[in-house]
């Protein structure tokens, strides 16, 4: 019987695990936290349920989320209410569907840097090699860049745009439908609400419950090895974890990729070095009373100010109601950095002045919890290190049997429903292949 050892408990592993027991494989889980659920867990303090940051769950390929895995709760299919603070106002998101929201001098800037766009009709693709910040200003036009694209996402990437490869992160981006940039000029009863679909305009949450209900979906009830992974010996297949030497004739890793090629030692280390991520600093505040007016009923607010620390604030409550104690919301403060942690005293004083400054917190003195976690890594660079190692990287270790699953095994830019299904389907080659899939 083929021995399958899997690396990290997140949704990830714990989907391949699910899978492998199912087809009756001799395996074992090694994740380090005594908890499994990685990024996806949901925390309880004080009557409020915290995720680990605003997880949604975007559904593209799953007809209901209790198809992933056992069926445990229920779920509702919630449709986004997300927008854009930009100089004191909210506007709808996507930016780019409603200029005609945007207060001066945001909005003329803007509106004429799409007017080669709506000139042009057609949406324009990446051209090879051609840098984000690049292929932002060709396909959105330079206000749309300078207003929103380029300060928000240098925040949330926490690097220069013109590092990265636009072919990599396009679907993420898709250049504006230019019927639905024109129909968002008009602001106002005849502006463009709902036009131009996004990946993220609906997502499902559990009914009364956190995102960790999606973990209790996968997980399958038995224990794990509770222990960090420390080494792989390719030679000898085997992992060591704590006190344990694991053998294995197939090996998943969902631990970040960079950690694995570390614990594989020898010429493995070089690569690692070429591989980067930002971090996030994730504040989660329960606060007495309403949210902020600016805040409204709204899910989410994509904030590009540079001034501002945060890239984005959520409020979980009004997600779900159950997810505060009556009288209370909850919020999410995300901050993104490069290399070390900022350090999280300045950081947290930092946070709470400025969401007072940006109208976004009444009263510090309301907020009941304060919890700020250390995301890391979180997002991924598609840079010229990227392109350079990881698929290359990525391939040899499959032809010795080891095999990247998840946002970090892969070191993609994964959701959670992509790393459940592509973890559970990659079970099923490596196991039905003897030979390595
Ligand atoms: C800020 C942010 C917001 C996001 N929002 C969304 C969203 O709204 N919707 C969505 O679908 N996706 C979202 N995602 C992506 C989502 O978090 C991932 O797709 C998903 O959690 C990945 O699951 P995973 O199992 O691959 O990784 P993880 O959940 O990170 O699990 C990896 C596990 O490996 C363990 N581990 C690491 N190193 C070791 C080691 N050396 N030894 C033992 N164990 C180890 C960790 O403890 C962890 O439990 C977001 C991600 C971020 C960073």
């Amino acid at each position: 019987m083929t021995r399958l050892v899997i690396l990290g408990g997140g949704v990830a592993g714990l989907s391949a695990w699910r899978r492998a027991l199912a087809l009756g494989c001799d395996v074992a889980l090694v994740e380090r936290c005594l908890r499994t659920g990685g990024l996806t867990r949901s925390i309880r303090v004080g009557g409020f349920v915290f995720d680990y940051t605003g997880h949604f769950l975007h559904l593209a390929r799953t007809p209901h989320p209790g198809h992933l895995g056992a069926a445990r709760g229920s779920w509702r299919k919630v449709a986004r209410r997300a927008g854009c603070l930009v100089a004191g106002r909210v506007i709808p998101a996507p930016f780019q569907y409603h200029l005609g929201a945007l207060p001066e001098p945001a909005r003329s800037a803007c509106v004429d840097g799409v007017q080669d766009l709506l000139a042009r009709g057609a949406p324009v693709v990446p051209e090879p090699g051609e840098d984000l910040l690049s292929f932002f200003v060709r396909a959105f036009g330079a206000g749309v860049t300078d207003w929103f694209l380029r300060p928000y996402n240098e925040k949330l990437l926490a690097t220069d745009l013109r590092s990265l490869n636009a072919a990599r992160l396009n679907r993420f981006f898709p250049a504006p439908d230019p019927a639905a940039v024109r129909a968002g000029l008009v602001s106002g009863p005849g502006a463009a609400q709902g036009t131009g679909a996004t990946y993220n305009a609906t997502f499902w949450y559990p009914e009364d419950d956190g995102i960790g209900q999606l973990v209790d979906q996968l997980d399958p009830g038995l224990p794990h090895v509770p222990a960090e992974v420390t080494a792989v010996d390719l030679q000898r297949c085997v992992v060591l974890a704590g006190t344990r030497e694991l053998p294995w004739d197939r090996l998943i890793s969902t631990i970040p990729l960079p950690e694995l090629l570390r614990a594989c030692g020898g010429p493995w280390r070089g690569p690692a070095d070429a591989l980067t991520a930002s971090g996030v600093v994730a504040f989660q505040l329960g606060v007495s009373g309403s949210p902020a007016p600016l805040l409204g009923d709204r899910h989410w607010l994509y904030v590009p100010d540079p001034d501002l620390a945060f890239f984005r604030v959520g409020c979980y409550s009004n997600v779900s109601a159950c997810l505060a104690p009556r009288g209370c919301h909850s919020l999410y403060v995300e901050v993104g950095f490069s290399g070390a942690p900022p350090a999280p005293g300045p950081l947290a004083d930092r946070v709470l002045t400025e969401l007072v400054r940006a109208g976004l917190l009444a009263d510090p003195g309301k907020v009941e919890v304060l919890l700020q976690h250390v995301i890391q890594p979180a997002y991924v660079r598609f840079d010229a290190g990227w392109d350079a190692t990881a698929p290359a990287v990525l391939d040899r270790l499959a032809a010795l049997g080891v095999h990247g699953a998840g946002r970090w095994g892969r070191w993609d830019y994964l959701g959670m429903e992509d790393v459940i299904l592509e973890a559970s389907s990659l079970v099923e080659r490596v196991i039905g292949d003897p030979e390595g899939a």
